[in-house]
Parts: structure tokens; C-alpha cells; sequence
């Protein structure tokens, strides 16, 4: 298998989720693997993205805990919370992931180049002053947020600037209503900014089913998170120590800090991607086949930096792939990307798998729908007046469950294992023969009429 023409088997740029699992995957099978990282390790998921977020949305969530504790019996007399605590600790534990991600790539036998790659022809790479040949090369480079084209744009912040703001906005203006606007309206009123949300569309989180967005944007609003829809940013300039945003509904906006949260761009700037004759569409994203090749036919690509989904578990498992397809011998059928569930860290959170209603009306089926909206047990004592909307598509003809929406308390935990229910083709017939676990909101899902 090993090609001593080149330096590496293989060699990945990129050491974020997609790339780290390839290049251990590949080197376990006996790869001779090389890998540059030009940032930090464990790449956007780890540094910047699911850990530090959810670390943040944790200590979010404390603040309804505190106040729903009292219908329970406790009393307290004051809370307070400190940001530079949560951001040093924080910091602590990214740090102790970055390091695990390291020895994880050494101890498999990677050898590692602390600095940015680009290409100098299909088969060779420059890494800092070092030239280095590989047989196959993955680009595993991820992508970048992007901030929107009007007069002062640049004073916004991004994601990345989140995890290390010296102090808590008192006021935070957020722009957009995708995951991550939505996740860090959450994160940021728990911990006790007050939030504005400003976006285009008539509701948050397009592409998720129509009453699980409704829901979730009427529990946002009962918090106290303002949502200004079908709005745009026109121009953004400084005032009084702070932003004054200018909207498109004709009123100024001031707050201290405004997040750019308009999607994220794949990174291919510092690749030199012609000179390997790897190419790009006309949204910026490596062109792949089913089997993860570009156009240049020895580099693959995965994650972020091709477009798709962009979840780390989808990075990690076509990383996965590859490693396995060409190191390993193994002859892996090509990935399915249906039925893939996925999760909002807001509050109430939501779990999702599956076909929207109007996805599955578009795609033909003549569907059943259930619905139960309902009180969470937990609330009848906190007072806290937060509901659960859980709702299943059925396909009529095959008795299926096409799709699974949960917004609700502890969602994401209780979609992951009914995802599994779903992708191995269960019928409705077949959750209502399954006995539930009382007393849960889960239940709720095997009783559905
Ligand atoms: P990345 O993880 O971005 O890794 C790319 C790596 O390549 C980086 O370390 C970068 O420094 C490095 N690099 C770039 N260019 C070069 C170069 N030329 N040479 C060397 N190295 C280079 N997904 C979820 O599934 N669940 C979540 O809860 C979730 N939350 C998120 C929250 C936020 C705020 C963000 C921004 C993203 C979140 N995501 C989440 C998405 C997830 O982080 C990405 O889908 C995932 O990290 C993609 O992995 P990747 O391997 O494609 O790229
Ligand atoms: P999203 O694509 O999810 O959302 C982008 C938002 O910005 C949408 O509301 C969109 O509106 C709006 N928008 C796009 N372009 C413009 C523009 N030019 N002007 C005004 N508004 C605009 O991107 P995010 O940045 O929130 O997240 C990037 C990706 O990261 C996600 O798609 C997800 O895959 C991943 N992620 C996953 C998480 C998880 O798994 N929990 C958490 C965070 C991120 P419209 O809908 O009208 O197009």
C-alpha cells in the first residue's frame, strides 16, 4: 500500500473533527499519515463551537434552575454570576481537549507540523519553509463566519469573539436566526444580557419544521428575548461607548455588542487550491464525489469545507470513511445522509430528525400527523410557564415515522436514541407497542393518538 515516492501515505490539513478522526483512522491501518493544524486542535468544535457553547448554554441554564428551585422548597437570598469564571474555566478545559486531541494524533502515530498548508501542486504541500510530497492529501479546513456587507459591518463581532469577551454585553444585538443566533440569544439572556434578535425571515430557524419554529419563538419571547422579524441591519455606527444599529423598520437599536450570526463560508483562502487543480463552486466550497475526491482525483475533501451539513458529526464520520475506503481495505457502502438528527441548544432546546411537514408534503407523502403540547412535570412546581411540543409525521402508506420534533426540555438527549428508531425504518405501530418509561416526557412519544 505504501508509495515511498512521496513523503506521507497520506497527508491531512486541518486538524478539526473531520480531520483528526481520518488521519488516526488512516495512520491505525498502517498509513505512513502527516498532518498540519495551523490554529489550535480539535479545530472549530472543540476551540470555538459544541464544547465552549454548551459549556456556556450549561451555565445559561442555571439561571432558570435558580428561580424554578423555589416552587420546590429551597430559598436562597441572592445569585450572582461572574464571567471571567466561566470564561477561565472554560479556557481550562479547551485546553485539556486541545491536548488530548495531540496525544490522540501522536500516540496513533501522526506526525504533526504546527503551521497553515497550502499547495504547491497536487502532490506536494507547503507547511511554513518545509516542502512535503503525499501520496493522498485531505482537505480538512473547515469554514469561517462571515459577517454582512453594509456600512460598518466591521464593528460586529462573530461566533469566535464570543468565547473570550473580557466582560458580559448589557445589551447584545444579534443578527440572523440560524443556529447559532438562536444558541447564543439563549446563552447570553440566561447569563443576563438583555437580548435583541434581528432578523429577515417571519420566524426562526428556516428549514426546521413550521410548529417546532413557532413554538420556540413564543418561549423565547415569554423570557423576555426581543425578536424583530422581517427586519435588516441598513448601517451600524459607534455611539456612547457602544453600536447604534440603523433598521430597516425605520428605528435605531443601541447596545454594546452586535453579533454577525449570517452563516459561516467554507475556508479555502490560504489552500492555493489551483495550483492542485482542486476546484470550487460558486458558493466557495470543494466540489466532492461520493467518495469525498475532488477534482484533482489523489485530494479529498470533508466537514465544513465542502458545504452540507455542517455538524461535527457528519465531519467525523466522512473522515472516517475515507481512512477506512483507501488505508483500510475496507469496502464501506457510500454515507447516507437522511435521517440525520440534529439539535439547537436553545432553551427550551430542540431535537430533530427527520422530514418537516412541509418537507414531506413536498416530497409526496400522504402523511398522519401527531401532535402533544404539553406541561413539563418538572414545571406544575417551578411556576415556570414553559411548555413541550413533541410532533411525528407518519407515512400513511408504510405506517413509518418519516419525522421527529421535539422542542422541549432535554430533547436532544431523548431524540439521539428515537433517531435510531427512525433510521431503522420503525412504524408508528411500532412505537405504540413499546411500553414507555413513566414518570418522562419521553413517554410521551410511544403514546401518541
Ligand atoms: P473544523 O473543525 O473547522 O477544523 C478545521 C481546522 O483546519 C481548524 O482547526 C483550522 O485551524 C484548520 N485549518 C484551516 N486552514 C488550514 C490550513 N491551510 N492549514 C492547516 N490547518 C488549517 N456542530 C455540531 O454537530 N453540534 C454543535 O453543537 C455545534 N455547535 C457549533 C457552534 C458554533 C458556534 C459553531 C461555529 C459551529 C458549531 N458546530 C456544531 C459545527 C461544527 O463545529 C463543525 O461542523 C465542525 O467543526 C466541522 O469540522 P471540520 O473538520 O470540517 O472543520
Ligand atoms: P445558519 O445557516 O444556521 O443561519 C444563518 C442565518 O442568517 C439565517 O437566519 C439566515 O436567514 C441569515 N442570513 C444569511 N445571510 C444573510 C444576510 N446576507 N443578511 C441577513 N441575514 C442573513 O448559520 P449559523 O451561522 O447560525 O450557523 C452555521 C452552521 O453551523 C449551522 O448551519 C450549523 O450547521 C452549524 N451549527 C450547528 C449547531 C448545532 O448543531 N447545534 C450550533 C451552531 C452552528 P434565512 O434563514 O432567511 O436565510
Amino acid at each position: 500500500m505504501s508509495n515511498k515516492k512521496y513523503d506521507y501515505d497520506y497527508f491531512v490539513i486541518g486538524a478539526g473533527s473531520g480531520g483528526v478522526r481520518s488521519a488516526r483512522i488512516a495512520a491505525g491501518h498502517g498509513a505512513r499519515v502527516g498532518l498540519a493544524e495551523g490554529k489550535f486542535f480539535g479545530g472549530t468544535c472543540v476551540n470555538i463551537g459544541c464544547v465552549p457553547k454548551k459549556l456556556m448554554a450549561y451555565a445559561a441554564d442555571y439561571h432558570a434552575h435558580f428561580e424554578d428551585s423555589r416552587g420546590f422548597g429551597w430559598s436562597y437570598d441572592k445569585t450572582s454570576f461572574d464571567w471571567p469564571t466561566l470564561i477561565k474555566n472554560k479556557d481550562a478545559e479547551i485546553k485539556r481537549l486541545n491536548e488530548i486531541y495531540q496525544s490522540l494524533l501522536n500516540k496513533a502515530g501522526v506526525t504533526i507540523f504546527n503551521n497553515y498548508a497550502s499547495f504547491i501542486d497536487n502532490h506536494t504541500i507547503e507547511v511554513g519553509n518545509q516542502k512535503i510530497t503525499a501520496d493522498k492529501i485531505l482537505i480538512a479546513t473547515g469554514g469561517h463566519p462571515v459577517l454582512p456587507d453594509f456600512e460598518g459591518a466591521d464593528l460586529m463581532m462573530v461566533s469566535d469573539d464570543m468565547f473570550y469577551l473580557d466582560t458580559l454585553p448589557k445589551h447584545i444585538a444579534i443578527y440572523g436566526a440560524g443556529y447559532i443566533a438562536v444558541e447564543f440569544a439563549h446563552i447570553m439572556h440566561g447569563l443576563g444580557s438583555k437580548v435583541t434578535m434581528v432578523y429577515r425571515g417571519d420566524t426562526p430557524l428556516r428549514g426546521f419544521d413550521k410548529d417546532i419554529r413557532d413554538h420556540l419563538a413564543r418561549e423565547m419571547e415569554k423570557q423576555g428575548i426581543t425578536l424583530k422579524s422581517e427586519t435588516v441591519i441598513q448601517s451600524i455606527e459607534k455611539a456612547d461607548g457602544g453600536l447604534k444599529l440603523d433598521l430597516s423598520d425605520g428605528t435605531k437599536l443601541e447596545c454594546d455588542v452586535a453579533l454577525s450570526a449570517i452563516g459561516r463560508k467554507a475556508r479555502v483562502d490560504n489552500l492555493n487550491l489551483p495550483a492542485a487543480n482542486v476546484e470550487i463552486s460558486n458558493r466557495g466550497e470543494i466540489i466532492v464525489n461520493e467518495h469525498y475526491q475532488t477534482t484533482a482525483d489523489n485530494i479529498f475533501a470533508v466537514g465544513d469545507v465542502t458545504g452540507g451539513m455542517e455538524l461535527t458529526p457528519i465531519a467525523i464520520k466522512e473522515g472516517h470513511w475515507i481512512a477506512d475506503k483507501f488505508f483500510g481495505g475496507i469496502d464501506r457502502p457510500t454515507m447516507s445522509y437522511n435521517n440525520i438528527p440534529t439539535a439547537v441548544f436553545s432553551r427550551p432546546t430542540i431535537g430533530t430528525v427527520g422530514l418537516s411537514e412541509a418537507q414531506a408534503l413536498e416530497e409526496g407523502f400522504d402523511i398522519k400527523i401527531y401532535k402533544s403540547d404539553f406541561k413539563p412535570l418538572v414545571h406544575t412546581l417551578s411556576g415556570r410557564d414553559e411548555r413541550t411540543l413533541m410532533k411525528m409525521i407518519v407515512d400513511q402508506k408504510t405506517d413509518q415515522v418519516i419525522g421527529l420534533h421535539i422542542v422541549g426540555l432535554d430533547s436532544p438527549e431523548i431524540l439521539q436514541g428515537f433517531a435510531v428508531a427512525i433510521k431503522s425504518g420503525a412504524t408508528k405501530a411500532m412505537f405504540d407497542e413499546t411500553i414507555g418509561i413513566h414518570p418522562t416526557s419521553a413517554e410521551e412519544l410511544v403514546t401518541m393518538r
